[in-house]
């Protein structure tokens, strides 16, 4: 193949450089009638500081031309619709479609926030009946569906935390996050004003008694506990752990963003837990990742629910809802309207799609496959805690290290193998993390690929280890130096510097 039909893009590995190359001066994507208003000239109606500039460099192409540049790089990016995405924590499952049809109904869509209660109660019945549906799901006594993401709902959480020890004149300062737990954790109590301390990991895996008992005095506020915890594993003394918590006047903040192990089975309302945000964007398949926009509801029990975030949809007489903001006790607002509708209406058609028997299949498969992955695994990988996993198995880069290959490099490597990385080195608690969640989207073909993928990696971490280390070797930008990728990013095109401005 000539290069120059190669670069055209009749052949896979299209340039980024097309859209330069097919630029010729007078080209346009669009026309207009010439403008026929007698007397009027842009520059001197609208200013010259209104008028756009022509870009040095920019490219001129048609409508079609520039069509094809933005589908073709559309077509670059990797995605949950393109293939698995074994991300670790994330539960990156698949967005089912019949939710995007449902937030897409005329009705839903184009119904304006601002309208009066009374001209929107189909939208609150919806808002009121997920908040029935994550009740029903966790085992708690009220829901806000405000917050927009995981961390905010963990923010959301701990100031009602707050807000309830300083009601009764108990004030504290500290706030205990086990050595697994997600970033976020330990970010969002500092943020809402109090101390981390740490609580150690046992052998197995699990929050270390010993230590919780030492660390909890009256200094603290309460536990953020994410269960099953970063590990995959489930907190099997959790109802000691909140016995322990509360007989000192705490409160236990469970992080629910692993309920994919848990829906249908087992209801953190029943083992102690006080608050749990959910991660709608994980656990109930509403679009996740490219900045949002997500849901992170806070369910809580009944004695905390006078310090939800206003407003709180209510049931008047008759059935009506309303919004109602008069909450003396409340943290306030914490979130414009009712949340993300949009993507608590997805939510809700996923919940009402499955079924209670459709959820509870849903996480069955789920731990199903993290396990099949695990036994799959285990023989090419270490497996640094032995305890039973639950909806993701959590590796480490022991072996290969050997040879200096890291964690890193094999998810460099699995790229070439067609497939996103895992999670790269977390939970911190492991040197040199691997973890996997399949989520329950998967069959058990794409498993098997990416099993024989990351068996192949071990192989050659072994036989060619400069292989992986310099991978990956088959993408259009090969591995980048990821602290300037992070520090200094190119987002955009920017015209090359002129001889003269660079003078
Ligand atoms: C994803 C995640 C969070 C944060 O949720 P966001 O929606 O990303 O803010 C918190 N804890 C755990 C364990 C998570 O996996």
């Amino acid at each position: 193949m000539s290069e120059k039909i190669r670069k055209a893009g009749r052949h896979v590995t299209q340039s980024e450089a097309l859209i330069f190359e097919t630029s010729a001066a007078g080209k346009h994507a669009y026309s207009l009638p010439p403008l026929d208003v007698p007397g009027v000239e842009a520059a001197k109606t609208l200013g010259t500081e209104q008028v756009r500039r022509e870009i040095e460099g920019f490219p001129e192409v048609s409508e079609i031309e520039i069509i094809r540049h933005f589908t073709r790089l559309s077509t670059w990016n990797y995605g949950v619709d393109t293939g698995m995405y074994p991300l670790g924590s994330c539960t990156m499952k698949y967005n089912a479609r019949v939710n995007e049809v449902v937030a897409r109904l005329e009705g839903l869509a184009t119904e304006h926030p601002c309208q009066p209660d009374e001209l929107s109660q189909g939208c609150l019945k919806i808002l009121r009946l997920l908040e029935r549906c994550l009740r029903e799901i966790t085992g708690m006594d009220a829901v806000t569906l405000q917050p927009a993401a995981g961390a905010h709902g963990e923010l959301t959480g701990v100031l009602i935390i707050r807000a309830y020890q300083e009601s009764k004149g108990d004030p504290r300062e500290v706030i205990l996050v086990p050595d697994s737990a997600h970033g976020t954790n330990p970010a969002t109590a500092a943020t809402a004003g109090y101390r981390v301390e740490n609580i150690k990991s046992n052998r197995a895996g699990r929050m270390d008694l010993g230590s919780l008992r030492e660390r909890m005095t009256e200094r603290v506020a309460g536990l953020m506990i994410t269960n099953p915890n970063t590990l995959g594993i489930f907190e099997t003394d959790i109802l000691e752990i909140a016995e322990v918590v509360h007989h000192r006047g705490g409160l236990v903040y469970m992080d629910g963003a692993n309920m994919n192990a848990l829906v249908g089975v087992a209801r953190p309302g029943d083992f102690g837990m006080d608050i749990i945000h959910l991660n709608l964007h994980k656990t109930f398949s509403t679009p996740h990742g490219g900045g949002g926009p997500g849901a992170g509801p806070v369910a809580v029990k009944k004695f905390l629910e006078p310090f939800l975030p206003v407003p709180v949809l209510e049931e008047r007489p008759g059935g009506t809802l309303r919004w109602n903001a008069e909450r003396p006790q409340s943290i306030g607002r914490v979130r414009a309207f009712g949340g993300n509708f949009g993507v608590l209406v997805r939510a809700l058609a996923y919940i009402l799609a499955n079924g209670p028997d459709g959820l509870l299949a849903t996480t069955r498969d789920a731990v199903l496959n993290a396990n099949y992955m695990r036994k799959q695994l285990e023989g090419a990988y270490e497996l640094p805690y032995q305890s039973p996993s639950l909806h993701e198995c959590v590796f480490s880069d022991k072996k290969q290290a050997r040879h200096g290959v890291t964690t890193m490099d094999i998810a460099k490597r699995l790229i070439d193998y067609g497939f996103h990385p895992y999670t790269v080195a977390f939970p911190l608690i492991v040197q040199g993390a691997l973890m996997i969640e399949p989520t329950e989207s998967e069959s058990q073909e794409e498993l098997e690929l990416f099993i024989e993928a990351m068996r192949a990696i071990a192989a050659e971490a072994e036989t060619e280890p400069e292989l992986v280390k310099t991978a990956p070797h088959t993408t259009r930008v090969k591995r980048l130096d990821e602290v300037t990728a992070n520090r200094k990013p190119i987002l955009r095109w920017k015209p090359a510097p002129t001889p003269e401005a660079a003078d």
